[in-house]
């Protein structure tokens, strides 16, 4: 959903954009997740000069796939956010600005526009947990047989020691004689 800045500033009002978006809209690309449920939207969009705030929530489920167990699982995302976005420096005033810019948490946009279906995916992807877990003390998978250890225990022996810390072991078990 493109937002064309001249109208914006022509209207002299801010944007409210309330609405749901699915996985179609935002093209989100992670390996790590997928919707579960539409991006639901509640935003505000509007300039001071030719900077963009970008203000609101959104509320979505993400199916993702537990770390330990790699069994499927949804997660609810619910978040605020309040975003600015300036010119790209590229197309404004050189380098000098560029360096200024380099610390600062702005996004840019370019062509006195604004994707919202971009703002909105960047919003979902950055929430993409890096290694979710399914439940607390999830058990994992057996490194053997590769049972998933919280359906049952298997007849595996896990308590091989690896022999890189077998004198670990040793020294923190010493024999008495
Ligand atoms: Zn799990
Ligand atoms: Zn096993």
């Amino acid at each position: 959903m493109i937002v064309n800045l001249n109208e914006l500033r022509l209207s002299g009002e801010p944007l409210l954009v309330k609405g749901s978006f699915c996985e179609d809209d935002l093209h989100i690309q992670s390996r790590l997740a997928a919707l579960s449920e539409d991006v639901a939207t509640e935003m505000k969009v509007s300039l001071s000069g030719d900077r963009v705030s970008v203000k609101g929530t959104l509320r979505t489920a993400l199916l993702v796939t537990c770390c330990r167990c790699a069994n499927p699982f949804s997660v609810q995302i619910a978040k605020q956010f309040d975003l600015e976005y300036w010119p790209d420096p590229d197309v404004a005033d050189g380098e000098e600005l560029e360096l200024e810019y380099e610390d600062l948490e702005v996004g840019f946009y370019r062509d006195d526009q604004i994707d919202l279906s971009a703002v909105l995916s960047e919003q979902v992807v950055i929430e993409i947990p890096m290694k979710p877990v399914c439940r607390e003390g999830c058990k994992g998978l057996c490194d053997q047989c590769g049972r998933d250890l919280n359906e049952g225990d298997c007849d595996c022996d896990r308590t091989k020691i690896d022999p890189r810390f077998a004198v670990l072991a040793q020294l923190k078990n010493p024999k008495v004689n």
